[in-house]
């Protein structure tokens, strides 16, 4: 949660609900002016990745001046608020142990000046979050107890409460022993290791409503190291979840409660799920308004709980722990490829200026890329085989239960006016521009500010370790895309290999690229793409491209 604090200045009398605000000051008033001014300049129209880090450290001091000049007014806690959150976004940006350190020092500080102000609690929640979100989960959970402690009768206080329910499973061992003494209880659940991520974060809105949100069905994909258990709703819904131990012959399991959710007819509410991960699915509701979810699960395995929309559900992943080491020096192992054509169905992705529509587009491609592969003895599966809807999930699902050992997803660029042109392959980094957002907020089918926020919750380890292989192989195919695009548009723009978000490669868990390989909003780029020669020598490119990357092609 991000408490939106008032404008720093200008808005001073009609934001201050101070008892007796005294007039501020002139040192007071123009410091904070200056800080207000140069706030908008940097980061008015910018991130903070967009501007420089003498700049931000120029601001940081601004802010700094500000909050002492304005001594005990609300204008200094304005500016104290105003510092930590820009200590959050540098900390986010660079990632870098000192920066996320300066940024809890900034939220502590609002806490230790302010401790009669409601703010004082949100710079605790605020530190208890970045703490466990940068891997300091003993302190996370420290502060997360100080906040549930000192301010049990405000939301944030019970916040804390539900947070600390809500990942006890992941407590280190001693955190809730007295300092000192030896640890008492083991950790519940050493192997058994994971997270959700919380669907407010992701802006995503519940409406207030005593209807139930009906649990429409249940759909999983299994492989030995691999389990997807996706949840569909008719509206969001919140969720819980919960690690339970293996008691007698009880195995280990997995709950999740919908709250306010209820079962719908036609679910099954037993399964045994083929797999090794996952041996059985049990789902039931749970008097008096929740459904609950329980996966039996073997053994030691990882796991992500995560929402996606268009329509809401809820996506359980399960691996195995180690699951496909990084291997960024030698030459990868490629037996298995999933081609993904974008789109399809009632999904039509870009349509070109006379109606050419990307889902066909991509389909053909993808078809003739998996013809070439064959010959070059990979073996290629595509996620798609005619015009029809396919979920993200089930994209990167299909891709896994064939044990694919790369994910290439196809699609044809756009842009409103029509007037670009070029071709492009993105690999997924965290690292993504402004431009990288916009695309991926179309492709991907959200809103661009809910990408940012999965950025920051979903990039794990795994992902993280794929991208250099993954950056590799978009390079390759780049260069062969590049080539074969250009026959006969000797000036096509090669727009390079770019990095982006896309659902559809986060959650792949493999090396994966998407390639944009033409714009077929722009006229040339979209009568090229109605040659049926074109569409076979841009398949033939990618799969060149993937058999150089795999060391079958020079
Ligand atoms: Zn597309």
């Amino acid at each position: 949660m991000r408490l939106t604090l008032l404008p720093l200045c200008g808005l001073l009398a009609a934001g201050c609900s101070s008892p007796a605000p005294q007039p501020p000051s002139v040192s007071c008033e123009s410091r904070c002016r200056r800080a207000s001014v140069l706030a908008n300049k940097l980061l008015g129209d910018r991130t903070v990745r967009e501007v420089s880090r003498a700049e931000l450290e120029h601001l940081d001091r601004l802010y700094s001046h500000a909050a002492r000049a304005c001594g005990n007014r609300p204008e200094a806690l304005r500016a104290r608020g105003k510092r930590a959150e820009l200590r959050e976004d540098i900390a986010r940006a660079s990632h870098a142990p000192d920066d996320v350190r300066a940024a809890l020092l900034a939220y502590a500080e609002i806490t230790r000046m302010h401790p009669k102000k409601k703010e004082a609690a949100w710079g605790l929640w605020r530190r208890a979050s970045l703490a466990l979100e940068f891997d300091q989960p003993r302190a996370g959970f420290a502060l997360l107890t100080r906040l549930a402690k000192r301010y049990a009768d405000s939301d944030l206080g019970r916040r804390g409460v539900a947070a600390l329910a809500m990942l006890s499973h992941l407590r280190p061992p001693d955190t809730d022993a007295p300092r000192g003494r030896p640890r008492t209880r083991p950790l519940p659940h050493p192997t058994i290791v994971g997270r959700a991520v919380d669907p407010d974060r992701l802006g995503i809105r519940f409406a207030v409503t005593h209807r139930p949100r009906r649990l429409l069905r249940v759909r999983r994909w299994s492989t030995p190291a691999f389990s997807r258990v996706v949840s569909y709703f008719a509206r969001p819904v919140r969720y819980l979840h919960g690690v339970l131990p293996a008691t007698g012959a009880r195995p280990a399991r997995i709950y999740i409660d919908y709250p306010g959710a209820q079962l719908g007819r036609r679910v099954p509410r037993a399964d045994a799920v083929k797999g090794h991960l996952v041996h059985g699915l049990r789902v039931a509701n749970r008097p008096p308004t929740s459904v609950r979810l329980v996966l039996e699960l073997s053994g030691a395995l990882r796991y992500q709980i995560y929402p996606l929309r268009h329509p809401y559900r809820v996506v359980i992943d399960l691996w195995k722990p180690g699951l496909r080491p990084a291997q960024p020096q030698g030459r990868p192992r490629v037996r298995v490829v999933a081609l993904d054509p974008g789109h399809g169905g009632a999904e039509n992705g870009a349509v070109g200026p006379t109606g050419l529509k990307e889902k066909d587009v991509t389909l053909a491609i993808a078809r003739h890329a998996a013809e070439a592969l064959k010959k070059g003895g990979i073996k290629p599966v595509l996620t798609r085989h005619t015009d029809k809807t396919v979920s993200l999930e089930e994209r990167s699902a299909i891709g896994l239960a064939v044990d694919a050992d790369l994910f290439v997803s196809i699609h044809a660029n756009a842009d409103p006016k029509g007037s670009q042109q070029g071709v492009e392959t993105y690999y997924l980094d965290v690292g993504a521009d402004q431009y990288a957002a916009r695309l991926a907020a179309r492709e991907n089918r959200a809103a661009g500010r809910a990408i940012g926020a999965y950025r920051l919750v979903l990039a794990d380890l795994t992902t993280r370790a794929n991208t250099a292989l993954s950056r590799r192989l978009a390079q390759t195919i780049q260069r062969d895309l590049y080539q074969a695009a250009r026959v006969g548009r000797p000036r096509l723009p090669n727009r390079g290999v770019r990095k982006a978000i896309f659902y559809v490669l986060l959650t792949s868990r493999v090396p994966g690229v998407l390639t944009e390989v033409s714009f077929i909003s722009h006229p040339r780029g979209e009568a090229a793409l109605r040659q049926p020669e074109t569409l076979k020598r841009l398949g033939e490119s990618i799969a060149r491209g993937i058999l150089r990357y795999a060391g079958k092609k020079k």
